[in-house]
This record gives C-alpha cells, structure tokens and sequence, in this order.
C-alpha cells in the first residue's frame, strides 16, 4: 500500500537530445500514471551516452519512487539501457535463457538468421525480470531496488517503439503499477475553461486566491493568443469524487470573470460564436482587412450554414471598389477609422443578407503611430463598434485581431458561455 508514490519518466536517444524527433512516449506514458493516481514529477530526456544514461538512472532511484523509461533497447552498440542499468545499481548483465528463445523464435519465424548483435537482447541486470514483447525483439526489463529506510525503488524499462511500449505497458507495466499504487486508488481529473478580453496579470488580479500552489483543487493559468485557459486539477478516488472537488472552484471562477469566461476544453472563440448563431438562428458576413482570412478561416471550421461567407480586403482599392460609399469614407476620415469599418459591416450585412455583419478594419500603418485596429458588427438593431491599440508581437497581431472580432460578436450575441 503506498499512498504517495511519484513517479519519473526517462526518454533516451540521440534522436529526441537532437531535435529531430518529438518524444511522445512521455506525454503518453504520464497521462496513463496520472489516471492511475501516480504523479509524475520529472521528464527526463537523455542521449543515447553511456555516463549520461547511468546519472538519469541514479538520480531518479534518488528522487522519485518509480521510472518508466523508454528507447535504447535495441541491438546495435548505441543501445545502453540494459548496460546503464547494470552499471548504474552494480547489477551485472546475465543472458536470460527464456528471453534469448523467445527472440531466436522470433527470426525463426520470419525465416531469418538472427545476427549477433541481438543476442545482447537477452541480457538482464541481475534480479530483474522480463517484461514480455510480443511483436519486437527487444524485451522490458523490471527491476525493484531496496532503499534503506524508504519504499524500494522500481524500474519499468521500455523499447522506444510507441507501438510496442503500449502494448507493453498495457499487458503488463500497467497492471504491475496499479497494483503498486493500490493502496491510493486516485484519479487525476482536469477542466479547462477558456477566457479572452483581458490581459493575464489582470485575469489573475480577479482570482484573487485561487492560483496559488498548493491549494486544492489546483488552478493553473496558460496564454495562447490571447486566449487565457484555466485548468482546474483535482485528485480522488474516482472520477465523480474528482468533479465534486472541481465545483466549487468552476462555479467561483465564472462568478469572478463573468462573461469573460467564452468556452470549456477545446473550445476557441469561432465555436462561441458559431453556437450562438445557431440558437438563435441567425448568419454572419465578415469583411477583413486586419486579419487576413483569419475569422473566415476559424469560422468556416466551427459553423456550418450560420456563416454565410465574407472577403478579405487588403487595399484601399479594394475598399473603394467594395464599399458603396467607399469613396467619401476614405476622403473625410481614411481607412483607419471607425466609420470606414462602419462602411465594410454594413456592405457584407448586405451583400450577403446576413443577420450580422462584421468588419475588421486594417491594421494602423506603422506601430509608431500608436492607431488603433477598429471593429464593428452590423446587426438586426444597429452598430456596434470597438477599437483596440495595435500592439502585441508581430506573431500573433493577426489572430489577436481576429480574436477581437470574434468575441465583439460573442458579446452581442448574448455574452459567456451557455
Ligand atoms: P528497437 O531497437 O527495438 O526499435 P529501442 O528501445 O532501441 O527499440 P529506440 O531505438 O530508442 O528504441 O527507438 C526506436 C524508435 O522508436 C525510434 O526511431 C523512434 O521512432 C521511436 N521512439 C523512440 N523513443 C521515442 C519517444 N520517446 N517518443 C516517440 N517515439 C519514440
């Protein structure tokens, strides 16, 4: 029985040190830990070097009470994880008899010599024991190690194969965890709830007590794009146990942040808007000159008949060939203003005959004027408009704009969530 146990997760190979491929077996095999109620509190990844793979090992038996680790079980000589085992707990190797059959059967099948090398496949750190590779050639290894005065340390080695690991991992790392974890049948549960219209530090100053460490259920706070996520964290016996903790902390979030709060989980600001149209059975036109397709783009993947369409508009030429009054907009107030978005909404309102229609206006022309971007949304009981400074980095600029628009719409449409 063991209430507490933390886990550490090591992935090994020059191929992930270098960049060239994404270690996805971590991310993988945490998720399953944490399901399980094991928390994982170190990823590491390491290169396929002999010193460097034995230090990962030891200091993991040092800091956490149980590894799984996978890659660097193959035959060739850049293979170390049997040997850094060994090397790293003075376990010596020792060919298992059964493991060197089940390999030997596996190239007889195949109608294949069995080269050399992979006689190394066999060999185990003293005291191990095998963990069965139905499909490849290169068996887990299982190795517990007593600590004085602590809970022994254990060891899940896995081939790097993400196809085989799972397999692995499902007949048998799986079930040998569970029971080790036993004693504390918990869960780990998350809820995410998207925000957008204010800046971080601001969001947080509204939460006054809920993001900090060590509160229960946990809050943590991420931005992408302007889009504030909040992912609430609970710990429990079972997954209902785990939505009770959460309740409490949702219900004071929303309350805190009102309708800043547009969405759960996956959910991006298109989908919001494309919800609302469509119990409202309304349609949208958008005409976009500050972001590039971006709202069009987003739109065209949440809705489905509520957005009836749109145009990107990238010029002043465009501008005065699209827009009636196009003209004397430009000459009494230019293209950066409220009234020219004014113009674009209530064209695309009419061209398409849509319910609403939506403009974003071009970006001002140089930063250093300090402009602002202007949005407006014709609708079925006039204009509404909105303006913000251009500023942000150049990366997200488009979809900060495009995020703009789509939550003027939001609003109008009947604010949060629902
Ligand atoms: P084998 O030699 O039997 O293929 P192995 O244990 O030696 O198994 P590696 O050689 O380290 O495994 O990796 C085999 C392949 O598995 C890699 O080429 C890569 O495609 C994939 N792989 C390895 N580690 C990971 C990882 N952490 N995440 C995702 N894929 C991985």
């Amino acid at each position: 029985m063991n209430t507490d146990l933390h886990a550490e997760v090591i992935a090994i190979g020059d191929e992930l040190t270098s960049g060239q491929r994404l270690d996805t077996n971590s991310q993988w095999i945490s998720e399953r830990l944490g399901e399980m109620g094991v928390r994982t509190l170190f990823h590491t990844t390491v290169a396929d070097d002999l010193p460097s793979n034995i230090r990962a090992f030891q200091v993991a038996a040092d800091r956490v009470d149980l590894v799984v680790c996978t890659g660097g079980l193959g035959p060739t000589a850049d293979d170390l994880t049997r040997q850094a085992i060994a090397e790293a707990f003075d376990r010596p190797l020792q060919r298992d008899a059964d493991a060197l059959a089940h390999i030997q059967n596996l190239f007889a099948r195949r109608s294949r010599p069995m080269p050399e090398s992979n006689h190394v496949q066999a060999d185990f750190p003293a005291g191990s024991r095998v963990i069965p590779n139905p499909h490849g050639s290169a068996p887990g290894i299982d190795l517990s190690l007593d600590r004085p005065q602590r809970t022994p340390h254990r060891i899940f080695a896995l081939p790097g194969v993400p196809a085989e690991m799972r397999e692995m991992w499902f007949a048998t790392v799986g079930p040998a965890i569970s029971f080790l974890a036993s004693g504390s049948p918990r869960v780990i549960r998350h809820q995410r709830l998207k925000c957008f219209g204010v800046g971080e530090s601001d969001l947080e100053k509204m939460l006054p007590d809920l993001i900090r460490r060590g509160r229960t259920p946990t809050v943590g706070i991420t931005v992408s794009q302007a889009t504030i996520t909040l992912r609430v964290t609970a710990l429990a016996a079972d997954a209902s146990a785990c939505q009770e903790l959460m309740a409490p902390t949702l219900d004071t979030i929303r309350q805190c942040l009102g309708d800043l709060v547009f969405g759960e989980e996956d959910d991006e600001l298109q989908h919001a808007v494309a919800r609302k149209l469509r119990e409202r059975g309304e349609t949208l036109a958008v005409f976009d000159w500050g972001a590039g397709g971006l709202v069009a783009h987003w739109l065209s993947e949440a809705a489905s008949d509520e957005f009836l369409g749109g145009a990107v508009l990238r010029s002043d030429r465009a501008f005065l060939q699209r827009i009636d009054q196009g003209a004397e907009v430009l000459a009494s107030h230019g293209a950066h203003s409220r009234q020219a978005a004014e113009a674009m909404a209530r064209q695309v309102q009419e061209d398409f005959g849509a319910d609403w229609g939506l403009a974003i206006g071009p970006f001002p022309v140089d930063q250093q004027d300090q402009g602002d971007v202007h949005f407006a949304l014709a609708g079925p009981s006039g204009m509404a408009t909105t303006a913000s400074p251009y500023t942000g980095h150049p990366d997200i600029l488009l979809a900060k704009a495009a995020k703009q628009a789509l939550n003027l719409v939001r609003k109008k449409l009947g604010g949060s969530e629902g």
